[in-house]
């Protein structure tokens, strides 16, 4: 498959990981619109939220706790974009997780 992320899954890019698990995989956005600035996506190919099933985002919150514990975070953003009116680019599920842990989160701010 022609996915970017599916290629940062299987290793055939490289990114800068966070945290990893059986399911999910955290890495750094490669253009950071914060001073903290990761992508949180399923191993697994959904184009985005509306097209993934629900019963995924049970662990993925899990997950994107563990990452905020991980990073030593309390405050932050979570956004998706669904869909390319919404700025969607990469059409591989992920929530965008934000933070300024030296200040506040601008908004609007996009991503
Ligand atoms: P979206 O516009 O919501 O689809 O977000 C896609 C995000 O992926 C953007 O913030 C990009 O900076 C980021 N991105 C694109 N390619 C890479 C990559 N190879 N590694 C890390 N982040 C990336």
């Amino acid at each position: 498959m022609n996915c970017i992320f599916c290629k940062i899954v299987n290793q055939e890019i490289p990114s800068n990981k966070v945290l990893e698990n059986e399911d999910f995989l955290a890495f750094h956005d490669i253009n950071p619109s914060a001073p903290i600035h990761i992508l949180i996506i399923p191993k697994k190919h959904y184009e985005n939220f509306s097209q993934a099933p629900e019963d995924i985002f049970c662990k993925m919150s899990e997950f994107i706790k563990e990452v905020a514990k991980k990073l030593n975070i309390t405050d932050y953003r979570l956004i998706t974009n669904n869909g390319k009116k919404a700025g969607q680019e990469i059409f591989h599920l992920h929530f965008h997780m934000l933070a300024n842990p030296e200040g506040k989160l601008i908004w609007p701010k996009m991503v």
